[in-house]
């Protein structure tokens, strides 16, 4: 930890800091700062001698320009729910952590121009609830949405359940305001559909993990909000049924499917062993789908559509059973049973995850090759795929072997990250769908990302940022 004892450089930075945010922006206590320092995972301890909390856009390029005229450097948080450490700061206590929380400001929803502008320290949720009060949905939704923000949210460029009718949090973003590595502020909160005005800066910052500059504030999309919604749970024999079912609800109206999510046999088992009130509404299988169509039209005929999509499967033994949900409980009760996945894994014992994504078509290879590779590698280790089908994104986790110590099975982690590796490589696929890179998997950049496209990446750091003071260790190895 550097010394913070009166008379050194930090202490003498915190006191600037201190001036610009009050004694509410500065956490120093040990006890006030723990909880910034770890990750969501538990995976890393970091250790930082100060959290700033700024207030304004204005209090916050002013701490920047303090901290590289000091040669510190700063981690940027939101939520700290990032799934591969990226928001935690170092070991060796050299780094500040920029928490954007108390930058939460709804700033202005319009819902003829369909955007919502916000601040970056704003929840998912928050966001999410001021589009609806405006009669408009935020078309962008994650498990962790309750706690991460939208600065995280872009800088990470989410995904979610969403995806497959309204992509990523990349396709939502119109606007940004961002303060650069040297406390400069652009201000980008633009809310144009068309502006072809040279680079697409706003883009260079989405998944750029805090390691350009923080974003400050954003300009949405947002879409009409849906009249009807329908939601099905659907026992398929295989991995390939499900894909098929996608393809047929694909075919009929791709523009009614909001979210296609997979779940195992395996991982369903889970959820029923760990979690309080879940229930199988249908047929157990070794795969299952969820369906959950929506439009922003009345009487479109949307419960019909399933139903006939849903029957002919039947007819054809894609689907060996389905229920669809007659009720908002029931439908809650429908997705409580894939967003418990991620819960009932911890709950059943040491897991080691894969975000991974290949071509959609691909999914049912992809999975039927990590079964064997998997089993190949440690007798016993239950494969427990789940996620988003429709995107071809699936978070590819194995459960420990019921009989293996723990530390012993995760002490094998990189052996079972590499093994999926090798499939997704030879799917031409990516080894981070949506969690990103952040401090677990820079080590993976060179082998899937050298080359050209590293290059580049390091160039435009250096460009932004030349002395490496935003989220170090981040991203590039
Ligand atoms: C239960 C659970 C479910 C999840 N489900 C999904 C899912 O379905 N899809 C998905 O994509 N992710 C998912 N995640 C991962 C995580 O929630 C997302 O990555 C989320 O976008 C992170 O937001 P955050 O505010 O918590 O960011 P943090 O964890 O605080 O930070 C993440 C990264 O963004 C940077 N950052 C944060 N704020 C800013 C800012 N204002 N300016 C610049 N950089 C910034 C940080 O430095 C860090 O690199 C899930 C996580 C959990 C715990």
């Amino acid at each position: 930890m550097p010394d913070t004892q009166p008379n050194t450089p930090l202490a003498a930075l915190l006191a600037d800091i201190r001036a610009i945010t009050g004694d509410r922006g500065l956490l120093t206590e040990a006890s006030d700062t723990a909880a910034y320092a770890e990750d969501w995972r538990k995976l890393y301890q970091g250790r930082t001698p100060a959290v700033i909390r700024p207030a304004s856009t204005a209090e916050l390029a002013a701490v920047v320009a303090a901290c590289a005229r000091a040669g510190v450097a700063l981690v940027p948080q939101g939520g700290n729910t990032s799934m591969v450490a990226g928001a935690t700061p170092s070991a060796d206590g050299s780094e500040l952590v920029l928490s954007l929380a108390r930058m939460n400001q709804i700033r202005l929803v319009d819902p003829v121009d369909l955007t919502l502008t916000v601040e970056a320290g704003c929840t998912l949720k928050a966001a999410q609830d001021a589009a609806a009060e405006a009669g408009c949905l935020l078309p962008l939704s994650i498990s962790s949405e309750g706690t991460a923000q939208i600065g995280g949210v872009l800088a990470t460029n989410a995904g979610g359940n969403n995806t497959v009718r309204y992509g990523n949090a990349r396709d939502l973003v119109l606007g940004l305001e961002v303060v650069l590595p040297d406390g400069q502020v652009w201000n980008g909160l633009r809310r144009l559909r068309k502006d072809n005005t040279g680079y697409c800066l706003r883009q260079l910052f989405v998944g750029s993990e805090g390691t350009l500059g923080v974003i400050t504030a954003a300009v949405l999309k947002l879409v009409p909000r849906p009249v009807e919604t329908v939601v099905a749970l659907c026992a398929v024999g295989s991995a390939q049924a499900a894909l098929d079912l996608f393809t047929r609800f694909n075919r009929h109206d791709p523009a009614a499917i909001q979210a296609f999510e997979y779940m195992s046999g395996a991982g369903m088992q889970f959820v029923l062993r760990h979690i309080p009130g879940a229930t199988l509404p249908c047929a157990a299988s070794g795969h299952y789908a969820l369906v959950e169509l929506a439009t922003p039209r009345a009487n479109a005929g949307l419960r019909e559509a399933l139903e006939d999509v849903l029957a002919t499967a039947m007819e054809d033994e894609l689907v060996i059973d389905a229920v669809i949900a007659e009720s908002e409980a029931q439908r809650a009760a429908l997705w409580k049973l894939r967003e418990e996945h991620a819960e009932a894994q911890k709950r059943e014992g040491a897991s080691v995850k894969n975000d991974v994504s290949v071509p959609v078509s691909r999914v049912p290879e992809l999975l039927a090759r990590a079964a064997v590779a998997g089993e190949a590698l440690i007798a016993g280790m239950r494969m427990v795929p789940f996620g988003h089908m429709g995107d071809g994104n699936i978070h590819l986790n194995f459960a420990q072997p019921p009989d293996m110590d723990a530390a012993v099975f995760l002490a094998q982690d990189h052996d079972i990250m590499d093994m999926v590796g090798a499939i997704v490589r030879d799917l031409d696929g990516s080894f981070s769908a949506e969690h990103g890179v952040g401090r677990l998997k820079p080590y993976m950049m060179p082998e899937w990302r050298g080359g050209a496209e590293l290059d580049t990446m390091r160039r435009i750091k250096q460009a932004l940022d030349p002395r490496g003071l935003m989220n170090p260790g981040k991203v590039l190895p």
